[in-house]
């Protein structure tokens, strides 16, 4: 029997899975304890007795952090949950909980899942791309993660340097707090489309926003509204060359999308197009496919680990 918890910013999930991490057999949500790590200890520590009590002891635990994981120390950089940022996660739960314990990314754990399970299967190399509320990713080679040498792989939304084309796109520029300039991160997922749709709206069309939700802007674009059109159109000319150059440099047999962003089809194929048109390779299928566990990849990934 396989544990897995995924640790996010407002909520924790815990699943027991078959023993090849396919099944899910059950599952709990909890807010996630932030306050302390003794906090976190007890309730994720309750949490994992209660489904112990009705599906046997864990021989293992996976854990999915929505953070940075050091490949050496195993120290958490995750300031979303002050409970467990700055803690050896994995060695302490392990003195906790006394079985081994792994821990990963999210995006990394999501990748996992599609290369082994979902979408992915198969390909020799695949790119896992989230785009949620930010933008992520992970690379995943003949099934396994890319062990980097500090845990941050995969990390396309920063260091993008895109000032000079966010204003020459008419959009206004913007600093990311990580300390890298104007960075993808800030336009290039749920959250940017947010951002370049009000930029769309106030300098393009004279009108305030009637939304910053990329689901409510996406849907706005289906339906042929014009600013939706422009800031859907403006987002595909600052994301899509982004992936392609990842594209480019890995050749990657599959692009996996997860994230709130890739429940939309429609959306995704035309990043699909865009992505492939940049790509030096021709693509006979479609390369940037929704993933198959947009929303529990994480914890399946992590019951994988
Ligand atoms: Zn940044």
């Amino acid at each position: 029997m396989r544990y897995a918890v995924d640790i996010g910013g407002t909520k924790t999930a815990l699943g027991v899975f078959s023993d090849d991490a396919l099944e899910l057999l059950d599952a709990r949500v909890l807010p996630t304890p932030r306050a302390s790590w003794e906090a976190f200890e007890a309730g994720v520590g309750e949490a994992l007795e209660t489904l112990a009590a009705r599906h046997g002891p864990p021989t293992r635990l996976g854990v999915s952090v929505a953070g940075v994981v050091h490949p050496n120390t195993g120290v958490v950089r995750c300031t979303n949950v002050p409970a467990v940022h700055g803690q050896p996660l994995a060695q302490r739960l392990e003195a906790r909980l006394g079985l081994p314990v792994r821990v990963a990314n999210d995006a990394d754990c999501f990748a996992l899942a599609e290369a082994r399970h979902g979408e992915g299967q198969g390909a020799g190399v695949m790119l896992g791309l989230i785009l949620g509320t930010g933008v992520g990713g992970a690379v995943v080679v003949a099934g396994q993660l890319l062990p980097g040498r500090s845990g941050l792989s995969g990390e396309w939304g920063h260091g993008n340097q895109l000032q000079d084309r966010v204003a020459a796109l008419g959009l206004r520029v913007r600093t990311c707090p990580c300390g890298l300039g104007t960075c993808l991160d800030l336009y290039g997922a749920g959250r940017g489309l947010g951002k370049v749709y009000t930029d769309v709206c106030e300098l393009h069309f004279d009108a305030p926003p009637e939304t910053t939700s990329a689901k409510a802007i996406v849907a706005a674009w289906r339906a042929g509204q014009a600013p939706a059109e422009r800031a859907v159109a403006l987002w595909l000319t600052l994301v899509a060359p982004a992936v392609a150059s990842l594209v480019n440099v890995l050749d990657p047999q599959r692009v996996v999308v997860g994230g709130g962003m890739a429940n939309d089809g429609a959306l995704l194929q035309a990043l699909d197009a865009r992505v492939r048109e940049l790509s030096l390779a021709d693509h006979d299928r479609a390369l940037v496919v929704p993933g198959r566990f947009i929303n529990d990849g994480s914890l399946r990934g992590a019951a994988s680990l």
